[in-house]
């Protein structure tokens, strides 16, 4: 229980940063602190409320002033706020204050109750409660300062022209100069789009990088593309139309897509793969290395090339199989292009298309509704904290829907390659091709034999995949 109050006249202070009318607006604070000025007792003779007033911007509290002055002529002898993030905008302006209450004896409650400024341990609390809002409104700040970045670097020719567009300057009614845009160019367009294109049908960075090296196309340094540039490049949401800064991305851009959203999610599925495209050095030569398991251990069977035998796959990790790769070909080969060739090939990795529709308007609305957010903020309509927890609740719910896309992207490896022409489009296809073929089918297993026994097509299992 409360002791009897000798308190004879309570302040209250409030304040919020914009005037949104939310909950904690002023008149719900005014509200709060005084059934908590009742409950205690304490008689109110004066309110005091700074509005509109954002802790980011520097400007003066008038009503704050008074305040201090009520508290410094013993005008008042206690406070109530609503919370202490409320009261003071800095760790220093805290210090002062709690100086100040001590000095004059002011009684000071919050409407939450927990922080009392006047024993150690409530001021402690407020120390950090203080550094919590601080550090809120630095958060927002840089996110801030983001945003207005982004918008200034689109218009401002900032940085290289990415592969894929021109550069064309702009002007005003008046022919002032008025910054620039990018514009596609047509014959990089069309080579990044065919680059996603082969990617999504399962080609390696490496023959990418091929593909774009003898068109003719060089990088904005003027260099020879490689895998990794390439997959750097596959991964800037620009090409599907987004504006990104610092990585994340803050709005739509204003130049015209290359790539549609559904190819360029399904472009990052695979880039985001991990372990899946990682350049070894060398190209894949063969089949099956890395593919196809040793049937004594389970370890994956590697090439074993040697200038007198016949080439060989042999198992490194427990050293007791070996067999040689022509007859294993020819099995795993035939077998699979058997398979391609069924009328129902083409279904095998077909996912659900509503799945993968659903994902992406959940995607979608997402960051629709983060773009409105910050929109919000940056016009004053929410306050930083509101912003803090609303951006917070989104990025979980973005980081869902993103994993769910990916969940629900349909398999295109087998594109181009089922049918009647089966056998054809297996002759031409890149030894890439083949191998992503092969994996996303089945799962090959060498057997061991006894000793002596000739290679028979039994020894090789291939196990369909679902
Ligand atoms: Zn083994």
């Amino acid at each position: 229980m409360e002791p009897v109050s000798s308190v004879k006249a309570c302040g209250i202070y409030a304040r919020i940063s914009s005037d949104d009318g939310t909950a904690l607006g002023v008149g719900r604070q005014i509200e709060d602190c005084t059934r908590e000025a009742e409950r205690r007792g304490w008689p109110v003779s004066a309110v005091f409320s700074d509005n509109d007033v954002s802790a980011m911007k520097a400007k003066k509290r008038p009503e704050y002033e008074r305040l201090l002055d009520a508290m410094e002529t013993q005008a008042i002898d206690a406070l109530v706020v609503y919370d202490i993030d409320r009261l003071t905008r800095t760790p220093a302006e805290l210090e002062r204050f709690i100086d100040l209450a001590n000095r004059r004896d002011t009684a000071l409650a919050s409407v939450g109750g927990e922080v009392d400024l006047s024993t150690p341990q409530g001021r402690l609390t407020a120390r950090i409660k203080g550094d919590v809002a601080r550090h809120e409104v630095e958060q927002m700040s840089r996110r801030l300062k983001r945003k207005f970045q982004a918008s200034a670097d689109e218009g401002q020719a900032h940085g290289v022209t990415p592969f894929g567009y021109r550069r064309q300057r702009i002007v005003d009614d008046a022919g002032r100069p008025a910054g620039f845009r990018d514009v596609l160019e047509p014959a990089e367009a069309d080579a990044i789009r065919e680059c996603y294109r082969m990617l999504v049908a399962g080609e390696s960075l490496r023959s990418l990088a091929k593909y774009l090296n003898d068109g003719g196309f060089r990088t904005g340094r003027g260099n020879a593309f490689v895998g990794n540039t390439v997959g750097n490049m596959l991964r800037k949401p620009r090409y599907a139309g987004h504006r990104t800064h610092g990585g994340e991305i803050v709005s739509k851009g204003l130049w015209e897509p290359i790539v549609t959203q559904d190819t360029f999610d399904q472009a990052a599925a695979i880039l985001s793969t991990p372990g899946r495209r990682v350049s070894r050095g060398l190209e894949p030569k063969h089949l099956l290395s890395g593919i196809a398991l040793c049937g004594r251990c389970g370890g994956k069977m590697r090439p074993n090339i040697g200038k007198r035998r016949p080439p060989s796959y042999a198992c490194p990790d427990c050293t007791k199989l070996t067999r040689q790769m022509a007859p294993v070909h020819e099995v795993v080969e035939g077998v699979i292009v058997a398979r391609l060739s069924m009328p129902d090939a083409a279904a095998v990795t077909a996912k659900k298309p509503d799945a993968l529709r659903a994902a992406l308007t959940t995607r979608d609305a997402v960051l629709a509704r983060m773009d409105t957010a910050a929109d919000e903020y940056a016009q004053g309509v929410s306050t930083a904290r509101q912003f803090a927890r609303i951006n917070e609740n989104f990025k979980a719910q973005l980081a869902g829907a993103e994993r769910a896309v990916m969940m629900a992207q349909p398999n295109r490896v087998l594109e181009g390659m089922t049918g009647a022409g089966a056998a054809q489009m297996w002759e031409n296809a890149s030894i890439e091709r083949k191998r992503e073929t092969v994996r996303t089918l089945a799962t090959v297993t060498i057997l061991p034999t006894g000793p002596g026994v000739r290679f028979a097509p039994e020894h090789v299992r291939i196990e369909w995949k679902s």
